[in-house]
């Protein structure tokens, strides 16, 4: 039972109070009922015996010498103590053996022709309740114990578990149970602690995926970046000392250099975007885009290197006007990264086309191609940074692993995602969908 701590107080106070009265009562209870109910009707016998004998006598007897030795030896045979007083309250007669005085037990009133003569009070025989002192200390100690280790249970202990925790935590340990309670106040410090601590070693375990992250990220750039330093070096020391020195072998040479420059600056600004990604929802900029007119826009920028290799390049726009609140920096960099993609694994006199329609509250676009498409294998992971497909391990393609990455990112700050599918018939196919207005 969970109940505040004033309220236990209470409980236990009431507890110490009246179980200790309870079991000084018991000696007498048992005695009464159980080990001697017969001097209780002989005591009953010898009040009724010594009230008959009083109401017999007149009131003006009461001050009489004989009457009163009569009465006395009546008195202390029954073991009971009386006094007589008159109509006015005066005593008139007392015999109360000592200790009986604090056992009153009867008052009687005597009255004449409607007229008050006097009263009698009975006092009943000296009682001592040895036994009923002795248990009630027993008893009271007894609850005194036990309440103090109830607290200590349910207060003391939780809290000293806190504290010895709080320290734990500030050495970085989080490992720790504290002990259930039944005082609410106690209850509600366990639970924070506990919800502290789960929310600690949360955020522990995503700081160190952060940092394994991060130092994956510092080694695959580290790695790619010195793959073409390397190549570049090697050719320009080759031309620098002359070591071939026919024409056509210097253009050859100059071409790798040029492309290995072009690959360095595609790594460059992959990873620039990439590092921007992490704070993207802060520094995007929303504006009122038409979809359409950027889109298109787009697809005209890639008509040269689609002409370069041949590859058909097709636009299926929407029938209306789309307007969309959007970064159309960002959303050109995601769409171009999909393109860049699909004309770079797109063979020769291929096709690559990017197909647009409206639902009701968002807009789709598909980008598909007719290159190898991607594997089963793959699916699981091009949206990972840094993973390339086996593919596209060889350095021709020359990739960081990063632009699929950046292009779902951009799309997700955007409330819209992106997804990648094989076409029925041969190449992938990248669907994206962003939320209308
Ligand atoms: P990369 O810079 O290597 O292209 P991406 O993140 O853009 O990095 O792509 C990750 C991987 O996904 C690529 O290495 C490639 O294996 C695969 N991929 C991406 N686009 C296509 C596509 N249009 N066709 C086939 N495979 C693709």
């Amino acid at each position: 039972m969970r109940m505040k701590l004033r309220y236990w107080m209470i409980v236990g106070m009431l507890i110490i109070m009246i179980v200790p009265r309870l079991f000084y009562e018991v000696p007498g209870i048992l005695d009464r009922y159980i080990f001697n109910p017969s001097q209780a009707a002989q005591q009953q016998t010898a009040m009724d015996k010594l009230v008959h004998a009083v109401s017999e006598s007149e009131a003006t007897q009461w001050g009489d010498a004989e009457w009163r030795d009569s009465i006395t030896n009546l008195v202390s045979s029954l073991h009971l103590g009386v006094v007589l007083s008159n109509a006015s309250g005066q005593e008139l007669f007392r015999f109360v053996p000592s200790g009986s005085e604090n056992n009153p037990t009867r008052q009687i009133a005597f009255s004449s022709d409607g007229r008050l003569e006097g009263t009698m009070n009975l006092y009943g025989p000296r009682k001592s309740n040895g036994w009923g002192v002795a248990l009630s200390v027993i008893a009271a100690a007894c609850v005194i114990v036990m309440i103090g280790w109830k607290i200590g249970r349910v207060v003391v202990k939780p809290l000293e578990a806190a504290s010895a925790a709080a320290r734990r935590i500030g050495s970085g340990d989080l490992d720790f149970d504290l002990p259930k309670s039944t005082v609410a106040e106690v209850v509600d410090v366990r639970t924070a602690f506990h919800a502290m601590r789960d929310e600690l070693r949360e955020a522990l375990i995503r700081q160190s995926g952060l940092e394994e992250e991060r130092r994956f990220f510092i080694s695959a750039i580290a790695h790619d970046l010195r793959t073409p330093i390397f190549t570049l070096r090697g050719f320009l020391l080759r031309m620098e000392k002359g070591m071939d020195s026919s024409q056509k072998k210097l253009a050859h040479y100059l071409e790798i250099c040029s492309k290995k420059a072009e690959q360095l600056d595609r790594l460059v600004s992959d990873l620039f975007s990439y590092t921007r990604m992490e704070s993207l929802e802060q520094t995007m900029q929303s504006e009122q885009v038409e979809l359409n007119g950027l889109l298109k826009d787009i697809m005209n920028e890639y008509i040269p290197a689609a002409r370069e290799k041949e590859i058909d390049l097709r636009f299926e726009g929407l029938q209306t006007e789309v307007v969309l609140h959007a970064d159309p920096h960002l959303l050109r960099r995601a769409i171009g990264n999909l393109l860049d993609n699909a004309l770079l694994y797109t063979p020769r006199k291929g096709e690559v086309s990017l197909i647009c329609h409206a639902e009701k509250n968002k807009v789709l676009f598909s980008i598909k191609d007719t290159g190898p498409g991607i594997s089963g294998k793959d699916r699981d992971h091009i949206f990972e940074p840094f993973y390339r497909g086996d593919e596209s391990r060889n350095p021709e393609y020359g990739g960081t692993g990063l632009g699929l990455t950046i292009a779902r990112r951009i799309l997700r700050a955007h409330g819209g995602e992106l997804t990648a599918t094989n076409n029925e018939t041969a190449g992938s196919v990248f669907t994206g969908w962003l939320p209308l207005l």
